[in-house]
């Protein structure tokens, strides 16, 4: 490896990755990423549900970068967009996206599809940020020195740029902003139905390829087909946000003390439908807790002189709850705009270093202009479908998902805005 890479990127996420992989094949190849996990290799348990690649910013996103041809061919399940909509009786309320430009990939898939287009060395795992320490020089045209510092003790220091791609709990976001995630109220609570679970069948018959929603006043209980066919199963709740941790015991004994008070409670399940208990009462635990968090929308954005030579990009620049599916969307098209932003200002085939720091600025400051409006669009909008999905009457509203009334939420990353 280069000895002193002159770009660090923090977080091997999607819009990390898909950043060095843009960098990579404009020639841009004097960049290192820093990754807090250990390997690239977490395991299918701790990877969270499915992903939907949209056209205009996902899928586009992978197409300059050379990649989709390969997701298309190896990862994508275009079949899996179709979502069947219930209500809390397990009736049937209709079905859409069957012919949605999204197909599905797994968490861990899109990971490898990133990493198998970099250098393997360009990712230093076992890397979590700790802190970043900045010295001022007060020159103009001398960059600002800062040292990142690692959980595992190591230090590094000399990079042109720094990109916070460290998502929502960002450790290089505080040298920009002062805004700090804070909680919806709602929770997905997430078990598993594997091949042999005695409720596979069900499963399959309610999601197939996809998913199946049903929806019920401030809850909802949903089921997502993963690439190996077994099922994710989520409890969409209002609940505080230590719900799950604050209970004692190993992580299967909170699991169980969770089911049995969503399926005893009126608050929760206990009134719906016998075929959603019967799920919720085989998905096999130990239960994920995602205790979801947004950035104030008013709150997204900085000026540039508060950490010249530093950005952010996708949730760590402007967490959103997950409710139009678009975070990942969002974050990618982020890493294809700064990409091109950098290229415009270097030149293929080029290096950081021939750029002067006003320069290097000007390029960000353009690059950030889209994205912060983007961010705050994604933020509102998911706030809205939020209201959607977790209202008294989100059985009547469910109808909208169906009818095409809530397309603007789901389908819409602004990418309009953008040059
Ligand atoms: C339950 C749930 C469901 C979702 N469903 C969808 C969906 O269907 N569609 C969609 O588009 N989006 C969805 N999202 C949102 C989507 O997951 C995010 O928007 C997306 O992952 C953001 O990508 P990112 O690269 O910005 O950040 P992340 O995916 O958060 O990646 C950040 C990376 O940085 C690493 N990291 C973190 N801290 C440090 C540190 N201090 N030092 C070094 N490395 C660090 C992490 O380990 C990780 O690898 C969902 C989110 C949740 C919680």
């Amino acid at each position: 490896m280069h000895p002193k890479p002159s770009i660090a990127i923090i977080g091997a996420g999607p819009s990390g990755l898909l950043l060095a992989r843009l960098l990579e094949v404009n020639g841009l190849k004097d960049y290192v990423v820093y990754e807090r996990d250990e390997s690239s290799t977490p395991g299918p348990w701790q990877q969270g549900g499915s992903l939907d690649l949209h056209g205009p910013s996902g899928q586009k996103a992978l197409k300059e970068a050379g990649l989709f041809d390969k997701f298309n061919t190896v990862y994508a399940r275009w079949d899996a967009s179709k979502v069947h909509i219930m209500n809390s009786a397990g009736e049937t309320v209709g079905r859409f996206g069957e012919d949605r430009d999204a197909p599905e990939i797994d968490r861990l898939q899109l990971r490898k599809l990133l990493l198998d287009s970099i250098p393997a060395h360009k990712v230093q795992w076992g890397h979590g940020l700790q802190s970043i320490e900045r010295k001022i020089t007060g020159l103009k045209n001398v960059d600002d020195v800062y040292t990142l510092h690692f959980q595992n003790g190591a230090f590094a220091t000399g990079f042109r740029l720094i990109v916070g791609a460290d998502g929502g709990w960002s450790k290089v976001r505080p040298l920009l902003s002062k805004t700090q995630p804070v909680y919806s109220g709602k929770m997905y609570i997430e078990g598993k139905i594997s091949h042999n679970n005695s409720s596979y069948e069900e499963a399959t018959k309610l999601a197939g390829p996809g998913m199946m929603m049903a929806m019920g006043p401030n809850k909802s209980l949903a089921l997502q087909q993963m690439a190996d066919d077994t099922y994710r199963m989520y409890f969409g709740v209002v609940v505080p946000e230590d719900f799950y941790q604050h209970r004692h015991g190993s992580a299967m004994e909170k699991s169980e003390a969770i089911r049995d008070l969503m399926l005893s409670s009126d608050k929760f399940y206990a009134n719906w439908a016998p075929i959603l208990k019967t799920l919720a009462a085989n998905a096999e635990g130990p239960f994920r807790a995602w205790s979801l968090h947004y950035l104030r929308p008013e709150e997204i954005g900085w000026e540039r002189h508060l950490a010249p030579g530093v950005t952010l990009l996708g949730d760590a620049a402007h967490l959103s709850t997950p409710f139009v599916g678009e975070g990942v969307n969002c974050a990618m098209y982020d890493a294809l705009m700064l990409s091109e932003r950098l290229v415009e200002v270097c030149g293929r085939d080029s290096d950081i270093e021939s750029v002067g720091k006003e320069v290097l600025e000007e390029a960000l400051l353009l690059y950030e202009k889209d994205m912060f409006e983007r961010g705050r669009d994604l933020i509102r909008r998911s706030a809205e479908s939020e209201g959607v999905l977790f209202s008294e009457n989100a059985e009547e509203k469910a109808l909208g998902f169906v009818d095409g009334e809530h397309d603007t939420l789901l389908y819409d990353v602004k990418v309009s805005g953008d040059r």
